[in-house]
């Protein structure tokens, strides 16, 4: 029997409180829709907003976490930069991090790639056809060569981020843009997907291969197990130094 990773489904949560329209889409908020698909197939769940007690990411939050999803938009900066420190170490100890959408310009997304994450945007209610370039991913299981959105925001190259490890998905737009739209990282122990769909008015996150691309990226970002991070100052070496 396979462990799945114990998720935690960050969420804003202001658009969906402020804007109609949101609200139509997303009534129990956005972190409630990707949720629960996921609870469905079995990962253990749960939630966290901006507007509780320390975004709702209390240390022991975190270290109940093996992967932690972010959807952010209008209140960036309302996030704690203490917090954003705390969850980066928990990243570079091994905790997985989804990035969605708008989560690109995250403080916690920035700081994990120090560059500008910036991009070029339009809302025009395009289609959205995403390509998977690395069939053998992962991330990419059970999806055929490509899905569509029938409406999405527009996001467009040039995305200032790193070049990624491994670049899963490629997004065409209906007005002539490309976008790299899976992107895979690692930082420290951890691992690091930031996948481009899920603007808030449109009903992205009830898609089943969106849905597909959620589940695979929790098992994918799931910790490895592998050895704790060491650094520091090694007085005593592993062998016997012997000088002629
Ligand atoms: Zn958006």
């Amino acid at each position: 029997m396979t462990i799945l990773p114990r998720i935690l489904v960050w969420n804003e949560y202001r658009h969906e409180r402020e804007h109609a329209e949101v609200a139509a889409v997303y009534p129990g908020g956005i972190h409630a829709a990707i949720a629960a698909p996921l609870a469905a197939a079995g990962f253990p769940v749960r939630t966290a907003t901006l507007d509780e007690p320390e975004h709702g990411l209390t240390e022991a939050a975190l270290a109940e976490t093996d992967v932690l999803f972010w959807w952010g938009h209008m209140a960036h900066d309302e996030v704690d930069d203490a917090i954003v420190s705390r969850v980066q170490q928990r990243v570079l100890a091994g905790m997985g991090l989804i990035v969605l959408h708008s989560g690109h310009f995250s403080k916690i997304f920035k700081r994990l790639m120090g560059t500008s994450c910036d991009l070029k945007w339009r809302e025009a209610d395009e289609r959205e056809r995403i390509w998977v370039l690395a069939p053998a991913h992962p991330i990419a299981a059970g999806l055929g060569e490509y899905f569509e959105l029938p409406r999405e925001e527009m996001y467009g190259e040039f995305f200032d981020v790193p070049a990624p490890d491994e670049l899963v998905f490629v997004s065409w737009f209906q007005g002539g843009e490309v976008f790299r739209s899976g992107c895979c990282y690692t930082r420290g122990a951890g691992r690091i997907f930031y996948f481009r769909p899920g603007h808030e008015t449109y009903p992205t996150y009830y898609d089943a291969h969106v849905q597909r691309v959620v589940a695979n990226a929790a098992r994918w970002a799931a910790p490895t197990g592998g050895p704790a991070l060491a650094f520091g100052h090694r007085p005593e070496p592993l062998e016997r130094l012997t000088f002629a």
